[in-house]
């Protein structure tokens, strides 16, 4: 009668998540003192609300009953129209067709790993790569293998002599304005990893959410762009840096199959992307010149990152080196290595100053000497005065 079986326990893939000391460590930078550039956050004061709200107001008092209804899985056509109008204009000739919206590219990460990985595949990643990105393809039971990249991004010629060894299924690459380094792949390495994919036989996930925040230099054409990888390389983009993180929008290039593929997994896992919020983004898009705006937002965070680069400089520990961006938001330090940032990190947040360690963005042993720092959230002066507080920690 009074028997009682405890249910049985989570499945073996949620022990994936970790680095709770980082968590707790930076769950205490929520105090208004502290200066934070652990976050990856585009800055609140760039973002238009106004304009947005004003969007909002629009289809909601235009076309109530459409945009507040169950809607497609591939998502609005007219949102669809206006990213593949931005694509095209960037020399990626893109339909509406090409194109899955997601719930932020997030999702588009998590519908590849549904669709591409059975548990034990390989998955080829930059070391170091974007956090979220390790936990994706971990829930998934994939093997992640990390290949060493340099302040150019991902090394193709180990690249290509670990696809030969490991066989791998899909190579992950942020390669424009990398998180969290910052660093950008040349073309010609664009153009090796593009080789070796077509000739080895793997599909390639190209991560963009940074490209268009660039503020200096020229663009750099789109793996997805090239003819050796355009049948076999998805192009992940997003509005959350470049419009607005919280209205989770983004989308996914993809050759028709794969992309039938993910839009059934999506299917799946949330029917659709927010109805309001994709009509509200597409009129946006159709109203505003984003062009413009984007012009205004990484000429500041040109900015912030030329002070950051300028204080570390005379902040950092002898012996230290440090990425400098042609756009994006982080800047990655390497300290010299009798430091731990990890350890480190609690005296940082004491001393009300915090930044994110560098060794969870490993896929194998993480360097514990590396963090990563986001210009993006503060204005210059509060950007001297954090890394200021953290000169005195590391000296
Ligand atoms: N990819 C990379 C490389 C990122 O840095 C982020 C967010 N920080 C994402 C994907 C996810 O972005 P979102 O889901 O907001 O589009």
């Amino acid at each position: 009668m009074n028997t009682r079986t405890a249910p049985p326990p989570f499945a073996a893939r949620t022990s994936a998540a970790g680095g709770s000391v980082i968590r707790e460590a930076l769950a205490l930078t929520a105090r208004p003192e502290v200066i934070s550039f652990a976050g990856g956050l585009p800055a609140s004061e760039l973002l238009d609300a106004e304009g947005i709200r004003a969007a909002y107001d629009h289809v909601l008092s235009e076309a109530p009953y459409r945009v507040l209804q169950y809607s497609t899985t591939e998502g609005d056509p007219r949102l669809r129209e206006a990213v593949a109008a931005r694509l095209s204009a960037r020399q990626l000739p893109s339909r509406a067709d090409d194109l899955l919206v997601t719930t932020g590219s997030q999702q588009a990460l998590a519908l590849l790993a549904t669709v591409l990985l059975e548990p034990g595949d390989t998955v080829l990643v930059e070391d170091p790569t974007y956090l979220a990105a390790l936990q994706c393809f971990a829930y998934a039971g994939a093997r992640v293998v990390p290949v060493p990249t340099d302040d150019q991004g991902i090394d193709v010629g180990a690249l290509a002599r670990i696809v030969a060894e490991e066989r791998p299924r899909l190579l992950y690459l942020v390669p424009t304005f990398q998180n969290p380094t910052g660093h950008t792949l040349p073309l010609e390495r664009r153009r090796a990893v593009a080789r070796i994919a077509a000739e080895q036989g793997l599909w390639i996930a190209e991560d963009d959410p940074y490209g268009e925040l660039r503020f200096r230099g020229e663009q750099v054409p789109w793996i997805a762009s090239l003819d050796d990888a355009a049948d076999r390389t998805v192009l992940l983009g997003s509005l959350s840096k470049i419009l607005s993180p919280g209205m989770r929008l983004g989308w996914l290039r993809a050759p028709a199959a794969l992309r039938g593929a993910c839009t059934l997994a999506k299917q799946a896992l949330d029917l659709h992307t927010s109805t309001v919020d994709q009509a509200a983004a597409a009129h946006y898009l159709r109203e505003h010149d984003l062009d413009a705006r984007l012009a205004l937002t990484s000429s500041a965070y040109r900015e912030r990152c030329d002070v950051m680069l300028g204080a570390l400089a005379h902040a950092l520990p002898p012996g230290s080196t440090w990425s400098r961006p042609d756009g994006g938001m982080f800047i990655w330090v390497r300290l010299p290595a009798r430091y731990d940032a990890i350890a480190l990190l609690p005296t940082a947040v004491a001393h009300d100053v915090a930044y994110v360690p560098g060794a969870p963005f490993f896929a194998g042993r993480g360097d514990p000497a590396t963090l990563r720092m986001s210009f993006a959230g503060h204005g210059p002066e509060q950007i001297e005065q954090g890394v200021r507080r953290l000169a005195r920690i590391f000296r």
